[in-house]
């Protein structure tokens, strides 16, 4: 008979580990299962020849430094998690064409000034307008570390413009603020890692990426996302926490409307209390009795408007030639057709036919040396596509319209950017939304949870906390919860969750 666990956290995902590690801390018996032999879901690696190769991770944001913590860095540094951060040298460069056919080639530089003296070389006269922006940015990265500290008439008062915007769509702030076009579609250019176009993706999310990543600069660890993993298993393990790999976690059990188990492929675990890192539609949908489930989920999962965000398709490759051979000087290359996020979101559903879809270009090497064997190279093309063009293809047509794909990102590159890798490809590896499904488990293959978009913001999502989580003894965690997409929404979903868990555990006490 398997003992009985204070709390059992489902999913060692960024959000599952985090979650796991507040519970330890708080000196709850804490249980982490997961369903792979290695943690981290999306913040793994995997090894091809002599290459490890991140799949995910382009850049954590909000990080900082020991001259400044961040969000991230003290959410770390409270749990004694030690990580051997690298950091990215630019902030990007976008290469492609201006909403006024110009041609787009630049590279912007980290720091608020030198960005913005960048912004001004581009678009000749932006910089008035951009400058007000970066105020309201820095403003709406305040409010932010303070949703659901402060009382919402609190936040109001203290960051009244965050109040303002930070539901409001990315597109239509920069309108107000007179941001002309061309600046808008280089500030713009990172709209993809946040899954969802500007005229629809809350402000809030995109001000908070830009900001950090532009003032605190972003960084990746030395050797891959597997040791930030790795380092977080291992002080779980230190405070006490106990961890089952292969362990799938396949219903949720009740004893009337209160949690009660789980029950796994290792046999039923008892626990007072679950935190699951996985989509709440499969939650609701097939692991728990269909009376429990929230009636404002039922809800949600009906409305047309509430959709999966980013799905990705990425192609990883191991060359060998070193970046510098290859002439790769930036870290990370937005590659874009168009400027127009909305032309180009609508074309990540459209099928390959249209030729047509963005991609991000990725090298390693110029984030951290360790990435890979001496004069050699890493890295990976990541572009969004949507499930359509995947689901009815046979496996044999699979493998041709992943390669037809892996070739055109290749030969896109060579032409917008002048970087010819196809010839030193050594270890080529590709993934489409089917094998982040398989491997994750999410719908679809969805890794950033459902689109972040205006009325869907971390705001409302915050102020539904308590509302959103009404299941006695039962509360999902990860990129679909409330902070929205990417490592550090969901290392601080996974806390937040955690702690009204523990709040709830102490007010309502646990199983019978
Ligand atoms: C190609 C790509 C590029 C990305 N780039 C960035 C980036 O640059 N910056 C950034 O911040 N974010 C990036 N992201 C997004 C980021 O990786 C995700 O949003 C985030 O990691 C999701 O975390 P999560 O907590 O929801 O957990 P997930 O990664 O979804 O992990 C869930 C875990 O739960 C386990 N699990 C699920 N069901 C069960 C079950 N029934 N029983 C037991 N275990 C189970 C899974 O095996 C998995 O380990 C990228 C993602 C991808 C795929």
């Amino acid at each position: 008979m398997i003992q009985k666990y204070d709390i059992v956290v489902v999913g060692a995902g960024n959000a599952g580990m985090v979650a796991a590690l507040e519970c330890a801390k708080a000196g709850k018996k804490t249980l982490l299962i997961e369903q792979h032999n290695l943690p981290g879901g999306c913040a793994t690696s995997f090894v091809r020849g002599r290459f490890e190769f991140e799949p995910a991770l382009h850049e954590l944001v909000d990080v900082g430094n020991t001259n400044t913590w961040g969000e991230i860095g003290d959410l770390m540094r409270s749990y004694h998690v030690d990580v051997d951060w690298r950091q990215v040298p630019e902030c990007f460069r976008a290469v492609g064409t201006f909403s006024d056919g110009s041609p787009l080639d630049a590279t912007m530089p980290v720091g608020t000034d030198d960005f913005i003296d960048a912004m001004e070389e581009a678009v000749p006269g932006c910089r008035e307008s951009v400058t007000k922006c970066f105020d309201l940015m820095a403003e709406v990265a305040n409010g932010t570390r303070m949703l659901g500290k402060l009382k919402p008439q609190e936040l109001m008062q203290q960051f009244p413009n965050f109040a303002a915007v930070a539901a409001a769509p990315t597109e239509d702030v920069w309108n107000a603020l007179g941001v002309p076009q061309n600046a808008q579609d280089l500030m713009g250019a990172y709209w993809g890692y946040l899954g969802v176009s500007l005229d629809k993706l809350a402000f809030s999310h995109y001000s908070n990426m830009l900001y950090h990543l532009i003032k605190k600069r972003s960084y990746i660890p030395a050797h891959t996302s597997h040791e930030i993993s790795c380092a977080m298993i291992e002080r779980f393990r230190e405070m006490g926490g106990e961890v089952w790999f292969n362990c799938r976690a396949e219903e949720f059990l009740f004893n009337g409307d209160r949690l009660c188990g789980v029950k796994t492929t290792a046999g039923v675990i008892p626990c007072d209390y679950v935190l699951a890192n996985i989509n709440p539609d499969i939650i609701y949908g097939k692991m728990m009795p269909k009376e429990l489930v929230p009636e404002r989920e039922k809800k949600l999962s009906a409305a047309r408007d509430r959709k999966y965000s980013a799905r990705c398709f990425t192609v990883y490759f191991g060359l060998n030639k070193s970046a510098e051979e290859l002439g790769i000087k930036e870290y990370c290359i937005d590659v874009n057709n168009t400027s127009d996020s909305r032309t180009e979101y609508a074309k990540v559903f459209e099928p390959f036919e249209d030729k047509t879809k963005s991609v991000v270009f990725l090298c390693g090497n110029l984030a951290s040396s360790e990435a890979s064997p001496k004069g050699t190279a890493v890295g990976f093309f990541t572009t969004m596509h949507g499930p359509e063009e995947w689901s009815n293809v046979t496996p044999e047509e699979y493998m041709k319209l992943k390669n037809r794909y892996a070739k055109y990102y290749i030969e896109k590159t060579k032409e917008l950017c002048g970087i010819d890798i196809g010839p030193y490809i050594e270890e080529v590896c590709v993934a489409t939304p089917w094998t982040f499904a398989r491997y994750i488990g999410t719908p679809e293959g969805a890794v950033y949870g459902y689109e972040t978009r205006d009325w869907d913001a971390m705001s409302a999502r915050m102020a539904m906390v308590d509302t959103d989580y009404p299941i006695k003894g039962l509360c999902p965690i990860g990129a679909a919860g409330p902070r929205g997409d990417g490592y550090s929404s969901a290392y601080v979903t996974g806390r937040m969750i955690a702690k009204l868990a523990l709040k709830r555990l102490a007010e309502e006490g646990g199983a019978q």
